[in-house]
Protein backbone atom coordinates (compact mmCIF):
# COMPACT_ATOMS: atom_id res chain seq x y z
CA UNK A 1 0.00 0.00 0.00
CA UNK A 2 1.26 3.35 -1.10
CA UNK A 3 1.61 6.15 1.53
CA UNK A 4 2.06 8.99 -0.05
CA UNK A 5 4.85 11.11 -1.78
CA UNK A 6 8.11 9.53 -1.04
CA UNK A 7 9.84 10.69 1.96
CA UNK A 8 13.48 12.23 1.05
CA UNK A 9 15.85 11.38 4.07
CA UNK A 10 20.09 11.87 3.92
CA UNK A 11 21.77 8.58 5.44
CA UNK A 12 21.98 9.74 8.91
CA UNK A 13 18.09 9.98 9.62
CA UNK A 14 16.97 6.48 9.14
CA UNK A 15 18.72 5.78 12.46
CA UNK A 16 17.61 9.34 13.83
CA UNK A 17 14.10 8.38 12.96
CA UNK A 18 14.60 5.05 14.52
CA UNK A 19 15.69 6.77 17.60
CA UNK A 20 13.46 10.20 17.51
CA UNK A 21 11.40 10.51 21.09
CA UNK A 22 10.08 14.61 20.57
CA UNK A 23 13.07 15.63 21.03
CA UNK A 24 15.12 18.01 18.38
CA UNK A 25 16.71 21.37 17.85
CA UNK A 26 14.04 23.88 17.84
CA UNK A 27 9.76 23.21 18.18
CA UNK A 28 9.30 23.76 14.56
CA UNK A 29 12.15 21.37 13.86
CA UNK A 30 10.80 18.88 16.09
CA UNK A 31 7.07 19.40 15.05
CA UNK A 32 7.79 18.66 11.66
CA UNK A 33 9.98 15.74 12.40
CA UNK A 34 7.49 14.11 14.20
CA UNK A 35 4.79 14.64 11.67
CA UNK A 36 7.35 12.22 9.32
CA UNK A 37 7.98 10.14 12.09
CA UNK A 38 5.29 9.57 13.95
CA UNK A 39 2.58 10.39 11.80
CA UNK A 40 4.23 8.06 8.79
CA UNK A 41 6.60 6.00 9.46
CA UNK A 42 5.47 4.60 12.93
CA UNK A 43 1.46 5.00 12.05
CA UNK A 44 -0.75 1.62 10.52
CA UNK A 45 1.14 0.99 7.61
CA UNK A 46 3.94 3.15 7.45
CA UNK A 47 6.27 0.53 7.16
CA UNK A 48 5.46 0.56 3.64
CA UNK A 49 6.33 4.21 3.48
CA UNK A 50 8.69 4.78 0.52
CA UNK A 51 11.94 6.96 1.92
CA UNK A 52 14.36 8.48 -1.12
CA UNK A 53 18.05 9.28 -0.34
CA UNK A 54 19.28 12.36 -0.86
CA UNK A 55 23.19 13.55 0.00
CA UNK A 56 21.77 16.87 0.67
CA UNK A 57 19.27 19.23 3.06
CA UNK A 58 15.89 16.43 3.25
CA UNK A 59 12.47 16.75 4.40
CA UNK A 60 14.02 16.49 8.29
CA UNK A 61 16.16 19.09 7.54
CA UNK A 62 13.79 21.60 6.32
CA UNK A 63 12.65 23.68 9.53
CA UNK A 64 16.33 23.37 10.90
CA UNK A 65 17.24 26.38 12.27
CA UNK A 66 20.86 24.85 11.27
CA UNK A 67 19.83 24.59 7.88
CA UNK A 68 21.51 26.89 5.12
CA UNK A 69 19.81 25.99 1.82
CA UNK A 70 20.93 22.90 0.68
CA UNK A 71 23.53 22.77 2.98
CA UNK A 72 24.02 22.78 7.00
CA UNK A 73 25.94 25.18 9.36
CA UNK A 74 27.56 22.05 10.77
CA UNK A 75 27.84 20.38 7.44
CA UNK A 76 31.49 19.40 7.88
CA UNK A 77 30.12 16.87 11.00
CA UNK A 78 26.69 16.05 9.12
CA UNK A 79 28.83 14.78 5.89
CA UNK A 80 30.93 12.52 8.29
CA UNK A 81 26.91 11.25 9.56
CA UNK A 82 25.70 10.99 5.99
CA UNK A 83 29.10 9.06 4.74
CA UNK A 84 29.68 7.38 7.81
CA UNK A 85 25.58 5.89 7.71
CA UNK A 86 25.43 5.35 4.00
CA UNK A 87 28.55 3.02 3.93
CA UNK A 88 26.94 0.92 7.06
CA UNK A 89 23.86 1.11 5.29
CA UNK A 90 24.76 0.53 1.50
CA UNK A 91 22.70 3.92 1.05
CA UNK A 92 23.51 5.95 -2.28
CA UNK A 93 21.87 9.11 -3.23
CA UNK A 94 18.70 8.41 -5.58
CA UNK A 95 18.31 5.06 -3.58
CA UNK A 96 14.45 4.32 -2.45
CA UNK A 97 13.35 2.04 0.19
CA UNK A 98 10.37 1.40 2.22
CA UNK A 99 11.03 1.90 5.85
CA UNK A 100 10.13 -1.70 6.46
CA UNK A 101 12.93 -2.32 4.15
CA UNK A 102 14.94 0.30 5.78
CA UNK A 103 14.51 -0.68 9.50
CA UNK A 104 15.81 -4.12 8.14
CA UNK A 105 19.13 -3.08 6.45
CA UNK A 106 19.73 -1.26 10.11
CA UNK A 107 19.02 -4.78 11.97
CA UNK A 108 21.13 -6.50 9.64
CA UNK A 109 23.82 -4.31 9.38
CA UNK A 110 24.29 -1.90 12.53
CA UNK A 111 24.95 -3.71 15.50
CA UNK A 112 23.81 -3.08 18.86
CA UNK A 113 26.46 -0.99 20.87
CA UNK A 114 28.07 0.31 17.75
CA UNK A 115 26.57 3.82 17.80
CA UNK A 116 28.75 5.66 19.61
CA UNK A 117 31.44 4.75 16.79
CA UNK A 118 28.53 5.36 13.56
CA UNK A 119 27.70 8.37 14.85
CA UNK A 120 30.44 9.62 16.70
CA UNK A 121 30.36 13.84 17.25
CA UNK A 122 26.60 13.49 17.14
CA UNK A 123 25.31 15.48 20.35
CA UNK A 124 21.96 13.54 20.97
CA UNK A 125 24.03 10.03 20.92
CA UNK A 126 25.45 10.97 24.53
CA UNK A 127 21.44 10.66 25.68
CA UNK A 128 21.40 6.63 24.57
CA UNK A 129 17.75 7.11 23.03
CA UNK A 130 19.44 6.10 19.50
CA UNK A 131 20.98 3.37 20.82
CA UNK A 132 18.31 2.44 23.11
CA UNK A 133 15.64 1.81 20.12
CA UNK A 134 18.58 0.09 18.10
CA UNK A 135 18.42 -2.60 21.03
CA UNK A 136 14.68 -2.65 20.55
CA UNK A 137 15.24 -3.83 17.26
CA UNK A 138 17.66 -5.90 17.19
CA UNK A 139 14.91 -7.73 20.09
CA UNK A 140 11.73 -8.16 17.57
CA UNK A 141 11.35 -10.89 16.37
S1 LIG B 1 23.05 9.34 17.72
FE1 LIG B 1 22.64 11.17 16.45
S2 LIG B 1 23.21 10.61 14.32
FE2 LIG B 1 23.05 8.71 15.54
S3 LIG B 1 20.97 8.00 15.18
FE3 LIG B 1 20.91 9.25 17.04
S4 LIG B 1 20.40 11.36 16.44
FE4 LIG B 1 21.02 10.19 14.59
Amino acid sequence: MSTGAPVRYRPHHFLCSLGFEGKGYSDGFTANMAAIVMGRLRAPGGDATVIEVTRAADDICAPCPKRIGEGCEAGEKIDRLDTAHAFALNLAAGDRLTWGEAKARIKASVPAGSLHRLCAGCEWEPLGLCEAALARLHAEE
